[in-house]
């Protein structure tokens, strides 16, 4: 038990710290024929549109449900039946990916790549090349498995110039790193209220290029999936399609006042810049090493290698840092032994220093020797 009773503060990719005001917009009971609540629906949509300068473009079409309802729904959506999907695998959001198209019956082209360089836009343009019948490219933005940004502008652009349509996973990363829909052509990009934005989890979302989604009528798998039906719905009458997560809608539109106080997306993606030099300085400082190289980086989450030591037991460590006040995250390799500590949520690097000390007072008292790293 905690010596103390109060929320520890979660240094995870989502659900994540939220502020007060965030949560204190949920204490309304909203009705879903409501006019209120409907134009809310609408501003929120109007506004994570204008994120990414998408307005002449591109339209937000929302979706109950965690991150991967709207990527399945933006797969099962925008790509047709007899589509055709290259995959940049490159860690776990990748391969779920390939997993709903396997599921949901669209054929994939898996693009094995390693989990610790940045994707290679040449390599997926010779995969285009060698293949004329792939359709569409899926990729992940920020590959929250291990932490790493992809060169989305560079992909974009090979993607284009072969003529395919780009689905971006943009989950991890869409508030916090520039994303511009005037360079960067895409069919659709799927992002979630409970990551960078720092709502609540509950409610994805897909940025979708109008005319593909105006394209897309029929193509959908599933009923509960299908965006264009979604869309279509919400233009006709401004209401959802089934009953909306009207808490979790009023807690994004609450934290979304608070990103454009906060400065957008520039000022939201500096914080956690800040966030991550100090935890990567701070663990540094402990004998923990980064899993990726400094350039490889997103400041979204950081994968550590746990120490080299007997005494080494996670179920342990995330125990004894969550008495200390933290929640962190297990590491997502199969190959090497790691954890993980998220960068982002209502944090500044003034919290982060706390984190540091937990950590460092949790290996000791495992018995694992802490020191500056020297590599
Ligand atoms: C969080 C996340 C998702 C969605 O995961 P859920 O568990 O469904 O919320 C998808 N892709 C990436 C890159 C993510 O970080």
């Amino acid at each position: 038990m905690p010596l103390i009773d109060r929320d520890p503060l979660l240094l995870t990719p989502g659900p994540l710290t939220t502020t007060l005001r965030t949560k204190q917009a949920m204490l309304h009971d909203w009705g879903s024929w409501d006019a209120a609540f409907n134009r809310i629906t609408g501003e929120v949509c109007t506004q994570l549109v204008e994120i990414v300068h998408g307005r002449d473009t591109h339209v937000c079409v929302p979706l109950q449900g965690s991150g991967s309802f709207a990527v399945e729904a933006a797969l099962g959506t925008l790509v047709p039946r007899e589509g055709k999907v290259l995959v940049p695998n490159q860690g776990a959001y990748c391969a779920r990916i390939l997993k709903i198209l396997g599921v949901i019956g669209r054929a994939a082209v898996e693009l094995p790549l390693a989990e610790h360089e940045p994707m290679d836009p040449a390599a997926i343009d010779a995969a285009l090349a060698a293949d004329p019948s792939i359709t569409h490219v899926a990729v992940v933005h920020c590959e929250t498995g291990t932490g790493i940004l992809n060169p989305l502008e560079a992909i974009a652009r090979v993607v284009a110039a072969r003529g395919r349509a780009l689905l971006i996973d943009a989950m991890s990363s869409f508030g916090a790193i520039e994303i511009d829909a005037r360079r960067i052509p895409f069919d659709a990009l799927v992002a979630a209220s409970g990551k960078c934005l720092e709502g609540v989890p509950g409610m994805g979302f897909v940025i979708a290029r109008r005319e593909a989604l105006r394209a897309s009528a029929g193509n959908c798998h599933s009923l509960a999936l299908d965006l264009h039906d979604q869309w279509t719905y919400l233009e006709r009458t401004t209401q959802w399609r089934f009953t909306p997560p009207t808490h979790v809608v009023v807690a994004l539109a609450e934290a979304l006042a608070q990103y454009h106080e906060e400065g957008g997306q520039a000022a939201r993606g500096a914080r956690y810049a800040a966030n991550c030099r100090r935890l990567v300085e701070g663990l540094r400082g402990l004998g923990l090493r980064p899993f990726l190289a400094a350039e490889a980086q997103a400041p979204i989450i950081v994968t550590f290698h746990a120490p080299v030591h007997p005494a080494w037991h996670f179920p342990t460590f995330y125990q004894g840092v969550r008495e200390r006040g933290f929640i962190l995250y297990p590491g997502k390799l199969t190959q090497v032994e790691t954890f993980r500590v998220g960068c982002i949520g209502a944090l500044t690097p003034f919290d982060i220093d706390p984190v540091v000390q937990a950590i460092g007072a949790t290996l000791r008292a495992m018995g694992i020797p802490t020191g500056a790293c020297t590599e």
